[in-house]
């Protein structure tokens, strides 16, 4: 189907853009907000696929987290030590930055502890965390400016109703978030703004010429602009199949509400693989992809009953054993990830930018990197 712009439309919605940002997650707004203070005169717009973003802003877990400790002495394998720290300081840093334009109490921020759950066979992985403690426990003094942030917790075992849990470890300074709520924020502030987000708007190729960025919709509907940043993550590839950025599906479920849950915060278990948090006295519970990483790097949002059936046993057997529960909704979103956990922040060309591949900690990194994605927009020479 051909549909071509009324004169009204272009006229009132479309000439003249100065930036175009495709995606609406946490990436695309914040960077909108940020051009927004740093060129208050420019005509700005988000193009979103979906009548709600559709890929991870909107749909994860809500934890405001940036660092567990097996995770950390995980990526210690294939990371230096230099760059653990430049991205836990990283996260810190943009979670300080994230509550200082949302305000905790507008996206019920909670700091109410992260924790990681180590099983019998995880003995080995708990020993090491332990012999490391005092040590994390200063650099992440040294970020945080905050003392003793890890703690081991065993004592408080019992009181949390697990089965099969041998060890906790606290992180006292992470917390969780009302998602919803914090893009609700979001969009309301870039309304204030007088950016543009259209929805129904699927940018499907994007074309350089002399001054300008084509940018083709379906329908053969095409806008342009004069600079534009991609923020779409986990699909970047699809419309840059160059990009080292693979996606990942993550499958989540909410239990309705369990009168009387007797845990609070967020946990990791099975090396992070696996999370779930306190929705007041709901659970909710997501990924497992480790189960099946080949069918779950996919950026299409399924879900697959081998998956559902393990989130369910881990529900029964370890997280609530014993307690009747009913699962009140099931979805799935996609993360961005690539060789390492290093985000993609560049530009493709004089016009077109990425800050993509932001992996399982954006709500933490999301403001940095709309920060330094808007930033390559506003070099010199950019024609903006
Ligand atoms: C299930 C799950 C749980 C998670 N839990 C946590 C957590 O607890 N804490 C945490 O910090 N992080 C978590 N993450 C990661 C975090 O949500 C992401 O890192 C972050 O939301 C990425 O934001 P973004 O704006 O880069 O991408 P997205 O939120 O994915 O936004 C990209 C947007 O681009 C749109 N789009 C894509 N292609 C096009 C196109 N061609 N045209 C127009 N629009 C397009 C999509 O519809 C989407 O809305 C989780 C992720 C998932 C999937």
């Amino acid at each position: 189907m051909n549909i071509d712009w009324s004169f009204w439309e272009w006229d009132t919605f479309l000439k003249d853009q100065d930036v175009v940002i495709i995606g609406s997650g946490l990436v695309g707004l914040q960077a909108a907000l940020y051009l927004r203070q740093a060129r208050p005169g420019f005509r700005i717009t988000v193009l979103e696929r979906g009548i709600l973003p559709l890929g991870a802003s909107t749909r994860n877990a809500g934890f405001a987290c940036f660092g567990s400790m097996t995770e950390l002495l995980d990526d210690l394998k294939t990371h230096t030590e230099e760059e653990i720290w430049e991205l836990v300081d990283k996260r810190w840093k943009g979670l300080q930055k994230l509550r200082a334009l949302i305000g905790d109490s507008v996206m019920d921020l909670d700091i109410s502890g992260g924790y990681e759950l180590f099983r019998d066979q995880d003995e080995e992985s708990f020993r090491e965390c332990a012999d490391k403690i005092d040590g994390f426990n200063g650099r992440f003094r040294q970020i945080t400016g905050l003392p003793g942030i890890f703690q081991i917790w065993d004592h408080r075992l019992p009181e949390t109703g697990f089965r099969g849990i041998r060890h906790l470890i606290r992180n006292s300074a992470e917390g969780q978030v009302h998602t919803g709520k914090l893009v609700l924020a979001l969009f309301q502030k870039a309304k204030d703004a007088g950016i543009q987000v259209l929805n129904g708007a699927n940018v499907l190729k994007l074309e350089e010429e002399a001054g300008k960025v084509n940018i083709f919709l379906e329908n053969n509907q095409r806008m342009e602009a004069r600079q534009v940043l991609v923020a779409t993550n986990g699909f970047a590839a699809r419309l840059f199949p160059q990009l080292a950025v693979v996606p990942a599906r993550n499958q989540v479920l909410i239990t309705r509400e369990l009168p009387g849950l007797p845990f609070h915060g967020t946990f990791h278990y099975d090396k992070g693989y696996v999370y779930f948090r306190n929705v007041g006295n709901r659970v909710l519970l997501g990924g497992g992809r480790n189960m099946d990483f080949e069918t779950e790097q996919t950026d299409v949002l399924d879900l697959t009953e081998p998956i559902q059936n393990n989130l369910l046993r881990l529900l029964r057997e370890i997280i609530i054993p014993g307690q009747p529960f009913e699962v009140e909704r099931w979805w799935s979103g996609i993360m961005g990830l690539g060789p390492k956990k290093k985000t993609l922040i560049q530009s493709l060309s004089g016009r077109i930018h990425v800050a993509v591949r932001l992996g399982g900690m954006g709500v933490a990194i999301g403001s940095l990197v709309a920060e330094e994605g808007a930033n390559l927009l506003l070099k010199e020479n950019r024609g903006v």
